[in-house]
């Protein structure tokens, strides 16, 4: 059995979130028992010195409805265990030229094109049982391939990271494949679009979400962002995986980002406080390349992008809290809604001359290592939240979440002072309401755990048994492709 991944993101080549974790860690791990391809579109901005490439990429020409030839290169590639296929239209549609990944206007074309190119690829030289597509950018090689390909022999599988992005667009746009009058693509809300997730979902024979939970969740119209019927129709082909961390990027024992690595894993208590003494470490190191104060306060961080969905407003009101409290506070969010810009630059205005406080706007994986390494906490405050990845990196870097009980967060931080919990299920501290006052009862009882060191090495103690890794989840990928498959 050989699988293919279809992606628009996968790191550390190509990120702008969890998906290009997601694509690298699940990879990674089925690439110990089947081979595994992943087909990327070669954004200007790989970093190809990462990238074993094949100095000789595969030429291609395509023919579409009332538009010039195609030229496409595919450039094979390899990295580690993976072989890559990088995808690169010729003028006049070199549409990854540019070094973003999205938020271009042109962004429908581009990844319609990419997952055209994708789809003539895996029909002509491909002999893949598995086409696991992510996210719309790659949905819609699943129609083309259940209408236009003459082996069908091969399962699709589309996993749902984020519903809040859809691709949806005018019809016109589905002309050059023919498909512009398809009824099924319609859009939900407005009958004049097309939905290129939607007809990813119809046409996949199993969907996945990266929760359990978030899985229950899409199919009620709070979460669904409007495709809770289409959900319906399929919900026998629906399940939710969770996603794991790639435990060799994100190793805490073994890395160049950090000042200095925790000392190797072990399961005693005795070893807990080396691992605290390397994070005092790191925190020193981080605290003076921000300038902050050095104290023994306790470091609060968020490691985010700031939009509507990770909870801005309680992000934000979060820093008074903690200064008033006595406590520290480093939000790495990387502003990508403009609409918040002034409210975090007037934060920044107004704390940072505290010395216990620094906002960076920045999109920084080194920075966001030592982060996870220094901090004591991490705040993860969000509306919705498929799986979330950054509460079980910081578990991986013995780093305590506060999260919102919802998605994935529900699924993985369990609250230290619930009574009606299994001790051993406990990870972190839990609130409910998307309010001030549940995220500042939260704080308080992070504060009262910092300081009670028994309690709070304990709880670090139960991280050292856990395993937040892909080795699980990737075995359940692999019994849903082989039950597709049979
Ligand atoms: P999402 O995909 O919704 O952004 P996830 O929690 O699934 O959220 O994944 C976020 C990934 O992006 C994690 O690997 C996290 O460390 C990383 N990340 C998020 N914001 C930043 C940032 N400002 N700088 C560096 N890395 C970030």
């Amino acid at each position: 059995m050989s699988i293919v991944h279809v992606a628009s993101e996968c790191s550390p080549f190509a990120k702008v979130g969890g998906l290009a974790d997601v694509v690298l860690g699940l990879s990674r791990e089925l690439s110990h028992s089947v081979p595994v391809t992943i087909i990327l579109p070669k954004y200007a901005s790989l970093d190809l010195s990462l990238l074993k490439l094949n100095p000789q990429p595969a030429q291609k020409t395509f023919s579409l409805e009332r538009s010039p030839p195609i030229h496409a290169l595919f450039w094979k590639a390899s990295y580690q265990s993976l072989s890559f296929i990088l995808i690169e239209p010729s003028a006049p549609y070199d549409y990854f030229k540019y070094t973003q990944v999205y938020g271009l206007s042109q962004d429908i074309d581009r990844f319609l094109l990419f997952s055209y190119l994708a789809f003539k690829w895996i029909e002509t030289e491909g002999t893949f049982k598995i086409l696991h597509l992510h996210d719309w950018p790659s949905a819609f090689v699943a129609p083309l391939y259940k209408k236009f390909s003459k082996k069908k022999d091969a399962k699709i599988v589309l996993t749902l990271h984020n519903l809040l992005h859809q691709g949806r667009c005018h019809p016109h746009h589905l002309q050059p494949f023919d498909l512009e009058n398809e009824p099924s693509f319609q859009d939900p809300q407005d009958p004049h679009l097309v939905n290129l997730l939607k007809a990813g979902i119809l046409y996949s024979d199993h969907l996945t979400t990266v929760s359990p939970s978030y899985a229950k969740e899409i199919l009620t119209p709070s979460f669904s962002y409007h495709l809770d019927e289409p959900l319906h129709q399929i919900k026998d082909r629906l399940s939710g995986i969770l996603n794991g961390i790639d435990y060799e990027y994100w190793n805490p024992f073994h890395s160049p980002y950090l000042k200095p690595s925790y000392p190797s894993s072990g399961k005693d208590l005795a070893k807990i406080s080396d691992i605290l003494k390397a994070k005092h470490l790191n925190k020193k190191a981080l605290r003076s390349f921000f300038k902050l104060n050095q104290t023994d306060k306790p470091l609060f961080c968020a490691i985010t992008r700031l939009d509507q969905q990770k909870g801005p407003f309680l992000l934000s009101h979060a820093a008074k809290t903690i200064l008033d409290n006595g406590g520290q506070y480093i939000l790495l969010g990387h502003l990508s809604d403009p609409s918040l810009t002034d409210h975090f630059n007037h934060l920044k205005n107004t704390y940072e001359k505290t010395g216990d406080f620094y906002f960076h706007n920045a999109f920084d994986e080194r920075l966001a290592h030592l982060l996870y390494a220094a901090a004591d906490f991490i705040l993860i405050p969000s509306l919705f939240e498929p799986c979330g990845l950054t509460q079980m990196i910081a578990i991986r870097f013995f780093t305590i979440p506060i999260a919102r009980t919802v998605g994935g967060l529900a699924d993985t931080v369990f609250d230290i002072d619930d009574p009606y919990l299994d001790e051993a299920k406990k990870t972190g501290l839990t609130f409910k309401n998307l309010s001030t006052e549940s995220i500042d009862q939260t704080l308080l009882r992070a504060f009262s755990l910092f300081k009670s060191s028994q309690k709070k090495e304990k709880l670090l103690t139960h991280y050292l048994s856990l395993d937040l890794s892909w080795k699980e989840s990737a075995k359940k990928y692999l019994i849903l492709y082989k039950n597709l498959i049979n």
